[in-house]
């Protein structure tokens, strides 16, 4: 199964406290490239780009507070292309479970993330940011249909 990405992508950006202003900065350096995509993000992290940016940012709830997991279920629900997420590893969360459930997710939809900025500059210089995509959706009909 096939997923069409569009030219302009679906974003969704997430920042650990220590990571805020990382993902902030980068976020103002690529800005304009940025304005061509529609922009999803946790609440904090989203609040903190919308003073920055100039640019329309969804928010969802604070990511301890759900968050993530929305994040999460809209990347199941093919709602989410790309995603940002600078988490922190030198500090525990109390939402660890959802973090690891988005990186999870993240990889179950085989969407493009990055957790840090150099992958991030990797991403979002790629041609394939700029065009449509044709993105494979894993075959979970096995998986399905299993006898239980
Ligand atoms: P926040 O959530 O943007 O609301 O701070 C980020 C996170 O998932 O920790």
């Amino acid at each position: 199964m096939k997923r069409k990405l569009n030219k302009s992508k679906r974003i969704a950006l997430v920042a650990h406290d220590n990571k805020k202003k990382d993902l902030v900065d980068w976020c103002v350096y690529n800005k304009r490239f940025l304005a061509d995509h529609h922009l999803t993000a946790t609440g904090t992290t989203g609040r903190l780009l919308s003073e920055k940016l100039e640019i329309k940012v969804k928010r969802l709830l604070s990511g301890p507070l759900g968050g993530d997991q929305q994040i999460g279920s809209m990347i199941a629900e093919g709602k989410i292309d790309v995603l940002i997420f600078f988490w922190d590893p030198m500090e525990a969360q109390p939402h660890d479970p959802d973090i690891k459930a988005l990186l999870r997710l993240a990889v179950t939809w085989n969407i493009p993330f990055a957790c840090d900025r150099a992958t991030a500059d990797f991403l979002l210089t790629s041609p394939l940011m700029r065009d449509d995509y044709e993105c494979m959706i894993p075959d979970y009909d096995q998986y399905i249909k299993r006898k239980v």
